[in-house]
């Protein structure tokens, strides 16, 4: 089986998001940036399912500037086994990044598309869907575990209150949700193998795909700042205060 795993350049999770002055954006000027959080979920998915036998070659897909081969060569140290690297430095929607997707899926021919649920810099969580939509592939979204069935996978999806299983036919598009796995941390040897692993640089005019956002970011506010609080004396003085303010 052959697993492609699309991984995005992010600001990192623990760095304070600062927004612009003229509320366009987030300032990413001189800020820690690394590989989303779930991506790194989905990595280490595809790479232990190369280790148990059922995959047999990984293929790890960015989207992005330059530095964008960072990540994807964080991925290789981790343990995928090649890179494509889409150059731009646009922003890309996810509906643009499921049309490049689409286009790769057709040239790899991949049996299972692993994604994120959500890119923790836009919080879409649109682009697993889109690719599944724009394939017509089934699609099994926030996995909690994958299990290979014979041509299909039993997913285990996380739901309000419990875990849901379903069954698809490959080829098929899974995203990943936190609890599916501890993504390991690429050893000193792994890191410098990885530099020998091969990176195809490409371009979305490759793919010929339009990069021209749908939508416009009318503003990106920071959230209220949260007012100071007031001690009570006792629960007969909070429960007053609560009912004065209309909490209860
Ligand atoms: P989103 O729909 O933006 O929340 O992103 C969901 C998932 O799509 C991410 O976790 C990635 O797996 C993938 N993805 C989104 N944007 C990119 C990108 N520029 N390059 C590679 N993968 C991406």
């Amino acid at each position: 089986m052959k697993v492609l795993v699309p991984v995005k350049r992010v600001l990192d999770f623990n760095v304070k998001v600062r927004v612009k002055p003229d509320e366009s954006g987030v300032d990413l000027a001189n800020v820690k940036m690394s590989m989303n959080p779930f991506d790194e979920i989905s990595v280490e998915q595809a790479v232990r399912m190369q280790e148990a036998g059922t995959a047999t070659e990984t293929i790890a897909v960015s989207i992005g500037p330059d530095k964008a081969a960072e990540t994807i060569r964080t991925s290789l140290a981790m343990g995928i086994d090649r890179g494509i690297h889409v150059k731009t430095d646009a922003e890309v929607e996810p509906l643009a990044v499921a049309k490049i997707l689409k286009a790769i899926v057709e040239e790899e021919k991949p049996d299972l598309v692993v994604l994120g649920k959500q890119a923790i810099d836009d919080d879409s969580n649109q682009t697993g869907q889109m690719l599944a939509a724009l394939m017509g592939w089934p699609q099994a979204t926030f996995a909690n575990s994958i299990e290979k069935d014979g041509d299909s996978l039993t997913v285990g999806r996380e739901v309000d209150g419990g875990i849901q299983t379903i069954k698809v036919t490959l080829p098929a598009v899974i995203t990943t949700d936190l609890r599916l796995n501890e993504p390991r941390y690429a050893s000193l040897p792994n890191i410098m193998k990885a530099k020998r692993k091969p990176i195809d640089a490409k371009t979305s005019d490759d793919y010929g795909v339009d990069l021209t956002p749908r939508l416009t970011t009318v503003k990106v506010a920071e959230p209220a700042g949260r007012t100071a609080g007031v001690k009570v004396a006792d629960a007969a003085e909070l429960v007053a205060k609560l009912k004065e303010e209309g909490v209860i």
